[in-house]
């Protein structure tokens, strides 16, 4: 007799189909999710080796890359960064780390755990960078690794790197970018800006579950990872050894998770075929559609127009109504899932994504429709109907 009782037994798994337009995970494609119930297959078959194969060329494709070392880290996003900071920082190194919003601040967070002296600079939630003040940063701090976020999925701002980039180097140093909200949804030019280390996730604009990461690094910083003196912190997230597996050895390292390897594998080739301009195109327009539409109903957004994400849109909730309120609503009367506020955000914002296969005119006409039923409900004064007849005027005239 076994000493703890069998627990009530669940039915079969039978979740709600939900229009997912939080900050992530995003919708999942329809081809993706078919993907995952395929049958497995070893991790060294011949035919999972083949298909690491085209998912690495496709991730080069989406990364705009021809970094030799790109591979997809098992793990989420949070993974992909931890694994760039643990591999290319030693203890005692100096890392310069941008943080306008939650994901910067983790980035500090792994890095002092990694063993790095960490120098932090701020910008206030919504806004983004001067090249100018990262200048003077790096000038005073002498970095090994500066870390920037690309796409700020807390405030929805949309950070250039470029210029950063260079002045990184200019100083000697490495740049590593976060695209985990970035990636496939907005352009990402890793070669032409001279990026040496990317990581991504999957959940986001690629539009697959949360699982894996996708990363890549550049020669310089697959120079610093051999002449590295220590052994990575990390044995899981080693790169030199998860290299031997994705590179032509095929040296088992950890099992790959097979059916996330399937939807990413997927989930790129969809992006490949619909290709990154007109993918970039179309969460611009989607992202466009929503924030005029938002902006008629007389609501307003917390991010810089100048520096606004069209995958990720940060709105002020109005004075007097409760976050939880509209969100339970929206969730338990239309199914859709949108995202709360963090940090200093917290209770004053909703997060709205309009990520991948989740970036489409209906996602943006429904939201906007049931937003402005729960306001209305609750009392708030908008116009009835100009959200959706804003979003509909930039629909025919982008289609002009
Ligand atoms: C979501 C996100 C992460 C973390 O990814 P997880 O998959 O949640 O671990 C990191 N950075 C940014 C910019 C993100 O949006």
């Amino acid at each position: 007799m076994s000493a703890i009782p069998k627990p009530p037994v669940p039915g079969p798994l039978n979740p709600s189909r939900r229009l997912l337009l939080g900050p992530g995970p995003s919708d999942v494609h329809p081809r993706v999710l078919a993907a995952m119930g395929m049958p497995l297959v070893g991790h060294l078959d011949p035919e999972f080796v083949a298909m690491m194969d085209e998912t690495q060329d496709l991730l080069r494709y989406a990364f705009q890359t021809t970094n030799r070392m790109t591979l997809a880290v098992s793990g989420t996003g949070s993974a992909g960064m931890e694994t760039v900071i643990v591999n290319l920082i030693e203890p005692g190194d100096r890392m310069l780390v941008c943080v306008n919003g939650v994901f910067g601040g983790r980035m500090v967070d792994v890095a002092e755990r990694a063993g790095a002296q960490v120098t932090a600079i701020e910008r206030p939630y919504g806004e983004v960078f001067d090249p100018e003040e990262v200048r003077a940063a790096v000038k005073k701090v002498n970095p090994k690794l500066v870390g920037i976020v690309h796409a700020e999925t807390s405030t929805g701002a949309w950070q250039p790197v470029e210029e950063i980039a260079r002045i990184a180097h200019e100083a000697g140093a490495l740049i590593a970018i976060d695209t985990v909200t970035a990636l496939a949804g907005i352009p990402v030019e890793i070669d032409a800006w001279e990026i040496d280390a990317v990581y991504s996730g999957t959940q986001k604009c690629l539009s697959c579950p949360p699982g894996l990461a996708p990363v890549s690094l550049g020669p310089r910083a697959v120079e610093v990872l051999e002449r590295r003196k220590a052994k990575v912190q990390s044995w899981y997230l080693d790169l030199s050894m998860i290299q031997r597996y994705w590179g032509s050895d095929r040296f088992y390292h950890h099992t790959a998770p097979i059916s996330m390897n399937y939807a990413l594998r997927e989930a790129l080739a969809i992006v490949a075929e619909e290709g990154l301009e007109a993918r970039f195109a179309r969460h611009a327009l989607n992202g466009r559609a929503l924030h005029e539409g938002l902006a008629a109903m007389g609501l307003s957004l917390l991010t810089d127009p100048k520096h606004r994400l069209p995958q990720l849109t940060c709105v002020k909730i109005p004075d007097g109504v409760d976050d939880l309120t509209v969100r339970r609503r929206l969730l338990k009367d239309w199914g859709i899932e949108v995202g709360g506020g963090l940090g200093p955000f917290k209770g004053q914002a909703w997060r709205i994504g309009l990520m991948g296969y989740g970036s489409r005119q209906s996602s943006v006409t429904l939201l906007l429709s049931a937003l402005e039923t729960c306001l209305r409900d609750l009392g708030v004064s908008v116009p009835p109907g100009e959200g959706i007849r804003a979003a509909a005027a930039v629909y025919s005239e982008a289609a002009k």
